[in-house]
């Protein structure tokens, strides 16, 4: 059922006082799953198939067998993609998971692998990868950070005082802050959200629009690489996503005076040439002078942030 990943750092088998912990993340396509101690070393890493053709029920008998396999524990961690109703551990909706509707995740993982469901703890994938970078990753040693993930769409994952806020369960959503009302239409419903302007896909279709690079149009690698050589109509398109992106920014800037922003998600991959940009979105979408101030970071710990931040999440909770 497992392929192993790559190890990124294989440690020695645990002693007895090595507390440990189980984290998992379900994705749209993979199951991301691993130990790690609470000191913060990484025992186990691997991913799974999820197994989405077999139905629901089936890919939770597939999360609970995981979290055996990796060793079981007191408790587990699990981040999803989706509408949560997080009192209740229970999963709304999700575009990105096929039937999985209304369901109670936790009491499902629980009653799969024997714990009592208050030691299973369901998170929003993007706020379990921002407690991750912020636990071992780009964020480390900060206490307020926004995570921003730019991919498909844009998720967002709010520190406060080194700890998750979610609000009343939507903190941080931050992709749908309307950036320009007569923008394109949004999944959402609403028009111009940030994430149709700056996501990976919003960049895609404007690249294209915009036939760049010439060779190759909406090929966001070849872009941000001809952008690096130095090509200026690549360079500008970039720096006005980057701009888009920085507008969409501004009012948690206003609100929060947030100066630590943690950019995950493969099309963080172009932070270096978004960066200009997105200063200048912040300042005109801000007052006070803050922008140039504001520590823009690029995540480090790629896809492991979610089951690592799922896992710390399970952790904090004791
Ligand atoms: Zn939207």
């Amino acid at each position: 059922m497992s392929t192993p990943a790559t190890p990124r750092q294989e440690s020695p088998a645990p002693s007895a006082h090595d507390a440990h912990q189980v984290g998992i993340d379900l994705g749209g396509t993979s199951v991301k799953a691993g130990v790690v101690t609470h000191d913060g070393r990484i025992l186990q890493e691997r991913n799974y198939d999820p197994g989405f053709s077999r139905g629901p029920a089936a890919v939770l008998d597939t999360l609970a067998g995981i979290f055996r396999e990796l060793g079981g524990g007191e408790r587990l961690g699990i981040g999803v993609p989706g509408l949560l109703d997080r009192p209740r551990g229970h999963l709304i909706a999700s575009p990105n998971l096929p039937g999985f509707v209304d369901l109670d995740m936790r009491g499902e993982l629980a009653r799969r692998v024997g714990l009592a469901p208050e030691r299973v703890h369901v998170e929003n994938d993007a706020n379990a990868a921002a407690v991750g970078e912020l636990w071992l990753g780009a964020g480390r040693g900060e206490r307020d950070a926004l995570m921003v993930t730019l991919g498909t769409g844009i998720g967002g994952g709010l520190i406060l005082n080194g700890e998750l806020y979610a609000g009343a369960g939507m903190a941080g959503e931050v992709g749908h802050i309307v950036v320009d009302p007569a923008g394109p239409p949004c999944g959402c419903g609403k028009r111009g959200c940030v994430e149709t302007l700056a996501s990976a896909t919003a960049a895609k279709r404007r690249a294209l629009a915009a036939q760049l690079p010439p060779d190759a149009p909406g090929d966001l690698v070849m872009l941000t690489e001809r952008a690096r050589a130095g090509a200026l109509a690549e360079s500008a398109l970039l720096r006005e996503i980057g701009r888009d992106l920085g507008r969409g920014l501004g009012p948690v800037l206003c609100l929060l005076d947030l100066r630590v922003y943690v950019f995950g998600g493969g099309f963080s991959a172009a932070l270096d040439l978004l960066q200009s940009g997105v200063r200048e979105g912040l300042e005109e979408r801000s007052y006070g002078g803050r922008a140039p101030a504001v520590k823009l970071l690029g995540a480090t710990l790629g896809p492991a942030a979610g089951w690592i931040g799922a896992a710390r999440v399970a952790m904090l909770a004791r």
